[in-house]
């Protein structure tokens, strides 16, 4: 039995999404030494009171969660100043990623990101059976967003066809960042019934905290997205979420499975939301282990392309792949970039100290 002939034509002969390294065998197989840098998520950890919000939900587990996210909402759109009918909260955002093109792009339409985008986009495109135009990149050579987002080349690609771009800002696995102008700029651009999503995944960790957020008033073709899995260390729960117009959200929320986010998740999320003294914590030490290791790394003779993520981008040439083989024999995950058409990059999560001097000690040893 051909059992891909079963699926819908979309769906036939996708690759799913590749999440790297099997973590959890490698944890068996090296137990608690394992340095792992492959997944981006946070070493400093959770907030202490959104891990006291998931203790305090253990009497209510045989419950429901809130279909709505009423509290976390509120409490979103008060950080953020947005109306609550602006917010839908997504299982990761990932999951909202995912409605995006299942909702708005379908058979016949065209979706544009760009080359070395966030690899989610094309999965997204090519499930909801719409077909995905990618627009080249930046060079190398930029001298501040090598193979980032070429707005310009973007609003290019986008044609009669096109009813979705997804941006990535900042953009992952390059840890590029554009400005707010660019991308006001870029907006007056398009035609007004393309939506735009910019994914702000890493939005916490751009000095000067600048967001799309701040455009959402004058575009309502935009929707924002968001996560609590990385600057707030909560990648276990599963919480995203996404900002639009309401009657944008009103559609997308026609999709959304009632019960999409846990209850755990929901206190969590809200919690951590409040510690801001933790965020900022974990933040500076980002950036400063961040600024550390690409010292490091570029004192070594290594191109390191430049971050405002928790993550290096790092171009190892021909030596990648055998770089790649001894970090993981010496108990050092890496995030192998093949995927991307960059075959001769590795993805570097920033760690704590001690994370980061084994990752250098392994990558000395292999020199
Ligand atoms: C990690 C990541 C996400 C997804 O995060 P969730 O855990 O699903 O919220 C989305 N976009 C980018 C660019 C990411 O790197």
């Amino acid at each position: 039995m051909n059992f891909d002939r079963l699926a819908v034509p979309a769906l036939q002969g996708l690759r799913a999404y590749d999440p790297g390294h099997d973590l959890v065998a490698w944890r068996r197989r090296v137990g608690p030494s394992l340095v792992e840098l492959g997944s981006n998520e946070n070493p400093w950890g959770a907030s202490p009171a959104a891990r006291a919000a998931v203790l305090d939900q253990l009497h209510a587990i045989h419950r429901y969660p809130d279909p709505l996210g009423g509290d976390l909402k509120r409490a979103l759109a008060q950080k953020h100043g947005l109306a609550v009918e602006q917010l839908i909260l997504g299982n990761g955002s990932h999951e909202l990623l995912m409605q995006f093109a299942q909702v708005f792009a379908g058979p016949g339409d065209e979706v544009v990101a760009s080359q070395y985008g966030f690899a989610v986009y094309a999965i997204a495109t090519q499930a909801a059976g719409a077909t995905l135009r990618a627009a080249p990149a930046l060079p190398r050579e930029h001298a501040t967003m090598p193979r980032g987002h070429d707005l310009d080349a973007i609003a290019e690609a986008v044609g009669p066809r096109t009813k979705l771009v997804y941006l990535a800002n900042p953009n992952n696995p390059t840890g590029t960042h554009f400005t707010i102008d660019t991308l006001a700029n870029f907006l007056r651009k398009l035609p007004p019934e393309v939506l735009v999503v910019v994914d702000e995944a890493y939005a916490e960790f751009v000095e000067g905290g600048e967001s799309a957020l701040s455009l959402l008033a004058h575009h309502p073709n935009l929707i924002v997205t968001r996560t609590f899995s990385k600057a707030y260390a909560l990648a276990g729960l599963r919480v995203g979420f996404a900002v639009a117009h309401p009657g944008l959200i009103a559609v997308i929320e026609r999709v959304r499975e009632s019960f999409n986010v846990n209850c755990m998740g929901l206190a969590a999320a809200e919690a951590a939301l409040g510690d801001v003294e933790h965020l900022q914590w974990g933040l500076a030490r980002n950036a400063e282990e961040r600024a550390r290791l690409a010292d490091a790394l570029r004192s070594r003779g290594w191109f390191v392309h430049p971050s405002q993520t928790n993550f290096l981008l790092v171009e190892f040439g021909a030596r990648t792949a055998a770089i790649e083989a001894g970090l993981l024999d010496r108990g050092v995950i890496p995030r192998p970039m093949i995927g991307y058409g960059l075959g001769d990059c590795l993805r570097i999560t920033v760690g704590d100290r001690n994370e980061n001097r084994r990752f250098l000690d392994a990558l000395d040893a292999l020199a």
